[in-house]
């Protein structure tokens, strides 16, 4: 980390507003006028919406990521987690990956660390659980699902066949309906390559404590959604929730159990729980309290944004809804970034700030191979799209979306050849233990015990001669 005699911008996270923010801010800055330092546990930035499609093999896992250190070469990026922050002496305190914690001094300081999963005390959902929030999630995922695939068609013990082939998705959002919508069409063209497993033979299981899922469509087109699923052989349980899952051992509300070796939890967000160490003022659910113009509610010099900011919806107030608020999407946090970074140039130059304010565009949803909902919002008119064409704009929104040029192209480049080739059905479970077969290879030879129940070949012989 560079001592330096300018001011510094710390920026906290490098996700969509992280990475965002500190680019504008780096294009307005005049040159030497401040360091920006951004600050994250993860080397790349992840562009979430596609976590779905790589968990499907439809994308490379590593085209959904930007590499922070290559398109923000200006900014001093740090690989590590803030974990507090001292507003009385403008210090934050740095936990990097290997040694100890540091303190990094700061002028302007810009909160952006996303959310995490919201999870409730389940019984087994720690052990049995797994998130899709980030990219390593994605690929143990899609790794995990093939070799249940593996397994079953191996067995020849129907309860270890029955529990591979169920899997359960906790959470009906975007995150959920997608997900389980990418992971089933997967499952379905891998049956092919099996002799022992077909579509037939698995369990596709979507439950949610609300009565609807895709909430971000609206109820028609998640009406629509649910019906697609159910037609492509998806269970879907609302009003429900899981009770426990201990050992797999799936219970919910509604009475159903089941056993299996994959549970999905994508029941929401919450802000990330660090930030009540941060002295900042926090609404009622954890977000830091911003201002219209971004800024930290009773500051000068701090700012947040996305899905960690409870932001004033300025659309929603003026329509008359007083207590509206952003939702956390990406459709947001892109835009708030750009007006957030704005802000900090005007505020270290002592200028207004800017008020941030967007009215909803719409969303979109791919739920497979060419299967989607989406909803356009043009002035008082919504579009609903279902289908093909739907999947359409989810895929050309999303692809222009992808931050650089370097990843539109790839991920574009990625869908073309899955147009000419068969996807890539191969399980790499092994990748999360890379080192075990170079470690049973290098293994020291056999303790001396193995020795003795073994004699060598020389002592036979002596017995031998003896007798
Ligand atoms: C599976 C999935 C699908 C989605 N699909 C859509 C969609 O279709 N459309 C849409 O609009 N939105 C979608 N979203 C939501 C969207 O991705 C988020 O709203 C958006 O990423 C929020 O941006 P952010 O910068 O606030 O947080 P993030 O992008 O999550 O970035 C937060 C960053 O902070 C870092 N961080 C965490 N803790 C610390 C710490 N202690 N110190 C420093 N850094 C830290 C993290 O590593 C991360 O890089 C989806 C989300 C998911 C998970």
């Amino acid at each position: 980390m560079s001592t330096t005699e300018r001011p510094r911008i710390l920026v906290v996270g490098g996700g969509y507003v992280g990475l965002y923010a500190a680019r504008r801010i780096l294009k307005k800055m005049r040159y030497g006028e401040a360091t920006v330092t951004v600050v994250d546990p993860r080397s790349y930035m992840t562009y979430q919406p596609f976590l779905p499609e790589a968990a499907a093999g439809s994308i490379s896992p590593r085209h959904v990521v930007v590499p922070l250190r290559r398109v923000l070469p200006k900014a001093e990026v740090l690989t590590g987690r803030v974990t507090t922050i001292d507003q009385d002496r403008k210090v934050a305190t740095i936990a990097p990956l290997v040694g100890e914690a540091y303190e990094l001094p700061f002028d302007y300081l810009v909160i952006a660390m996303g959310a995490v999963s919201r999870t409730f005390p389940i019984p087994g959902l720690a052990e049995q659980g797994i998130g899709m929030k980030g990219i390593e999630e994605a690929i143990g995922l899609r790794n995990h699902v093939l070799e249940q695939l593996d397994k079953a068609d191996s067995t020849t013990d129907e309860d270890v066949r029955r529990k591979a082939l169920t899997f359960v998705f906790v959470g009906g959002g975007f995150a959920g309906a997608e997900t389980i919508g990418e992971v089933e069409d997967m499952a379905r063209d891998a049956a092919k390559y099996y002799t022992n497993v077909s579509r037939e033979d698995m369990r596709f299981i979507l439950v949610d404590a609300a009565d609807k899922i895709l909430p971000e469509v609206g109820p028609k087109l998640g009406q629509y959604g649910k019906e697609h699923l159910e037609g492509r052989g998806v269970e879907v349980y609302l009003s429900t929730s899981m009770d426990s899952c201990v050992d797999g051992h799936v219970v919910l509300k509604n009475g159903l159990e089941v056993d299996s070796n994959t549970i999905v939890w994508t029941a929401g967000v919450k802000p990330n729980p660090v930030l009540s160490r941060f002295g900042l003022p926090l609404g009622p659910r954890g977000h830091v309290d911003t201002q219209t113009t971004l800024q930290v509610q009773g500051t000068d010099y701090v700012w947040a944004a996305g899905d960690n900011a409870q932001v004033p919806d300025l659309v929603g107030r003026k329509a008359g809804n007083e207590n509206a608020w952003c939702p956390p999407n990406a459709q947001h946090a892109l835009r708030q970034a750009r007006v957030l970074g704005d802000n900090v140039i005007s505020g270290m130059r002592g200028f207004p700030q800017k008020e941030y304010s967007h009215a909803n565009k719409g969303a979109v949803a791919g739920l497979g191979l060419h299967k989607g909902v989406a909803m356009i919002v043009m002035g008082k008119m919504k579009i609903k799209l279902k289908g093909r064409l739907a999947w359409y704009m989810h895929r050309g929104y999303h692809g222009l979306a992808m931050p650089t040029w370097n990843r539109k192209i790839r991920v574009f480049a990625d869908w073309t050849l899955a147009m000419f080739l068969k996807r890539e059905v191969v399980s790499l479970g092994a990748m999360e233990t890379p080192r075990e077969e170079f470690y049973e290879a290098a293994k020291p030879a056999p303790a001396p015990a193995a020795a003795k129940a073994e004699p060598s070949p020389a002592k036979t012989e002596e017995k031998a001669k003896a007798s």
